[in-house]
């Protein structure tokens, strides 16, 4: 098969796109923006992000557009156009082509993200790399830079499942296999977002890394309630020391959630705008003037250890 019966077999997963020029020309062509265009880019790629058979392809594809998705939603935009690139080791068939555009295809649907162009190449090893384009809504875009002292600090949904799905492998539980494999990216939640939050970012290294994050471009600090932090169920059930579950939600990374910085004022109009759209939010902590991040226990008391949070946690 060569490469454009893989282009023709991967488009047919996907619906046409409504664009003045789709897929098949040099360029595709996008209709002109009404409001600023957030684009972003991200590759996941066989022996890093993933290995195979452990990974099937639909769950390649899925994640490949997962990711993006998530940093679509971490800015608030409302996600309209993607690019894919994909590298195919030799001898791929035509059955695996379309597997992998349809582990991608059913989340496109869902969030309404049209296929405009890509492109196939051989390479080594799979990789899948997506380009994403998105419409800034609200008042967005969210940006890291933007928290100010006292704004309460957010977690979407839960975190360290997908963590323990990836030390686990074969052995996870299956709900925290799918966390690692499956990630649902929080669009609808950026969207409410870009309504109240002052900044925002997709938790993709880890809860207190990505944190870190905010905190610097914000030129601020945080204060995080490790009691309230939203253990994945999975994780939660899993026979394992308190300190190690929470050492995989704090740094485990891949959960794909959205830590949001919302001014006080908005806090309880944000959380139920949240609920309507079945979207679950946590006030862990608060942004602080002081430059560091500080994490309490159950009775309020920073947690401190020798070297600092980092070694401790
Ligand atoms: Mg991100």
């Amino acid at each position: 098969m060569g490469e454009f019966d893989f282009i023709r077999h991967f488009l047919s997963c996907f619906e046409k796109a409504r664009v003045p020029v789709g897929p098949g020309d040099d360029c595709a062509v996008l209709p002109p923006a009404r409001v600023p265009v957030c684009a972003t880019v991200d590759s996941v790629v066989e022996g890093v992000h993933f290995t195979r058979p452990f990974f099937r392809l639909a769950d390649v594809g899925h994640k490949a557009l997962a990711v993006n998705l998530s940093d679509l939603a971490a800015m608030g935009a409302r996600p309209r156009w993607f690019l894919c690139a994909v590298s195919l080791p030799s001898r791929f068939s035509k059955a695996q082509v379309l597997e992998l555009a349809r582990g991608m295809a059913p989340l496109a649907k869902r969030h309404r993200i049209q296929l405009v162009g890509g492109n196939f190449t051989r390479a080594d090893r799979l990789s899948v790399t997506v380009t994403a384009l998105g419409e800034v809504s609200g008042k967005g875009p969210l940006l890291r830079s933007g928290a100010r002292a006292g704004d309460v600090l957010y977690v979407s949904g839960s975190l360290g499942d997908a963590a323990l799905g990836a030390r686990l492998k074969g052995r996870a539980p299956p709900s925290a296999a799918r966390r690692q494999k499956r990630p649902e990216p929080r669009v609808r939640l950026g969207l409410v977002a870009a309504l109240y939050a002052r900044a925002a970012i997709d938790v993709s290294d880890g809860f207190a890394q990505d944190l870190g994050h905010v905190c610097a471009a914000s030129e601020l600090g945080a204060r995080v309630s490790l009691q309230r932090l939203p253990l994945g169920a999975a994780l939660a059930r899993t026979r394992m020391p308190e300190s190690e579950k929470r050492q995989l939600a704090l740094r485990g990374g891949e959960d794909y959630e959205l830590l949001l910085a919302v001014p006080p004022a908005r806090a309880s109009a944000f959380e139920k705008a949240a609920g309507r759209q079945g979207e679950k939010v946590t006030a862990v902590g608060s942004f602080t003037r002081e430059e560091r991040l500080l994490f309490l226990d159950a009775e309020g008391l920073p947690v401190v250890a020798p070297g600092g949070y980092d070694h401790f946690l």
